[in-house]
């Protein structure tokens, strides 16, 4: 397993435990794990959200993420929060796209009266609000605890983890491969790509085509609680991810929802970004924004139609993706590690898939050759 953010912790314990007995060793190229994008997300559960595809793994998620097995944490991990969406007079046909998306939900989307919207998040300057939408049954997700749960249970089935162990290059080796790292040789009979922003740098270092992955900055900072109770208010956002704020303990979390292509990098803020998200926010809030108190980026990564990547290469079978995450890799993480546990050695999709057709989460549909 290449990898130690939530794709690859998840995917690890999901194979382990689908397939006792298999000998699983996760490589993380930095000392500790979580360090690139999973510990840099906005940490929300938000059914409806991204492709078609990537909601079968949001959905085959949800139960466990509400109803986490015991032995695997120590409190529940996600906590509830409203999600509203406002939009200008001109986005009002995203706003009808919006709504029609969620109605299919288990607690589906509903507009909402400008007036409702103020209730929901009061700094909004009403005269810019056309209309609003209310997404009820989202949540807060412990990302930490959540990554350390897929851990705690990898580990107890006897999986091992590797940190400052970077795969640098992978050969053929017989039926299987020999992988050289940073800590040494390893050889391997399956190689899992949970690289992130990586994924396509360590397939062609594998001697594996790449299938196009965009790694994509995101900024997100936080500032100073306005001062007054937040009891209550919704996660807002603009229909066209030109902002969102969402309210988190004495602070506020804003990002400017930015998406600038990047090579894979550390990614860090651009002083830019953030004064540009400020001026948004002041825009369209009373909130009043003059001083950051932190502020980050992270990459989401997409695959050409920004649905994830999941299962054997089709010409490789023993070199298995698990990429394309995107902006949603935390809420599809159970979802996205049961798909490759299903795949990884030639099975179908279990049952917790109700029948959906996974297809546009199969890595062959980026190669079009013979
Ligand atoms: C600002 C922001 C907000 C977000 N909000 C949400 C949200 O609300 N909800 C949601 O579900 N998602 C959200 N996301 C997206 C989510 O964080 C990502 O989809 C997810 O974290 C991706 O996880 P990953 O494991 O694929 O990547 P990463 O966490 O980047 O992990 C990849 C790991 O692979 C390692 N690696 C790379 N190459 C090698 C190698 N050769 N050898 C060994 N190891 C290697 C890297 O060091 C890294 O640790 C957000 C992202 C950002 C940036």
């Amino acid at each position: 397993m290449i990898g130690g953010g939530i794709a690859g912790v998840s995917a690890a314990y999901h194979l382990v435990e689908a397939h006792p007995g298999a000998d699983v060793l996760l490589l993380e190229a930095e000392p500790v794990l979580a360090h690139h994008t999973t510990g840099r997300s906005a940490a929300i559960l938000l059914e409806n959200l991204s492709t078609v595809p990537n909601r079968i793994l949001t959905r085959a998620s949800v139960d466990f993420l509400y109803d986490t097995p015991e032995d695997l944490v120590d409190a529940p991990l996600l906590s509830p929060r409203t999600v509203m969406t406002v939009c200008s007079e001109e986005q009002s046909d995203e706003m009808d796209e919006l709504l029609a998306e969620g109605r299919l939900l288990l607690s589906p989307t509903v507009e909402l009266t400008v007036d409702e919207a103020m209730g929901y998040f009061p700094p909004l300057r009403r005269e810019l609000i056309h209309r609003a939408a209310l997404e009820p049954d989202c949540a807060d997700v412990d990302v930490g605890a959540l990554h350390q749960a897929y851990v705690r249970g990898f580990r107890r089935a006897g999986g091992q983890i590797a940190t400052s162990a970077r795969m640098d290059a992978a050969t053929p080796d017989g039926d299987g491969w020999s992988l050289d790292t940073t800590d040494g040789n390893v050889g391997a009979d399956v190689i899992v790509n949970a690289a992130g922003a990586w994924g396509d740098i360590v397939a062609a270092s594998a001697g594996v085509e790449p299938i196009g992955l965009q790694p994509c900055r995101r900024t997100a900072f936080m500032v100073d609680s306005p001062g007054c109770d937040t009891t209550g208010w919704a996660f807002a956002a603009e229909i066209g991810h030109n902002w969102y704020v969402k309210h988190d303990g004495e602070q506020m979390l804003c990002s400017l929802g930015d998406e600038t292509p990047s090579e894979p990098c550390d990614a860090k803020p651009e002083e830019l970004d953030v004064a540009l998200a400020i001026e948004r926010i002041n825009e369209a809030t009373t909130l009043g924004i003059r001083s950051v108190n932190s502020a980050w980026a992270g990459l989401r990564t997409f695959t050409p139609d920004r649905s994830l990547a999941i299962g054997p290469d089709p010409d490789e079978p023993s070199f298995v993706w698990c990429v394309g995450q995107g902006g949603c890799g935390i809420q599809t993480s159970r979802g996205a590690g049961l798909l490759l546990a299903d795949l990884a050695l030639g099975g179908e999709p279990s049952t917790i898939f109700g029948g959906a057709d996974v297809s546009g989460l199969l890595p062959g549909r980026f190669r079009t050759h013979g």
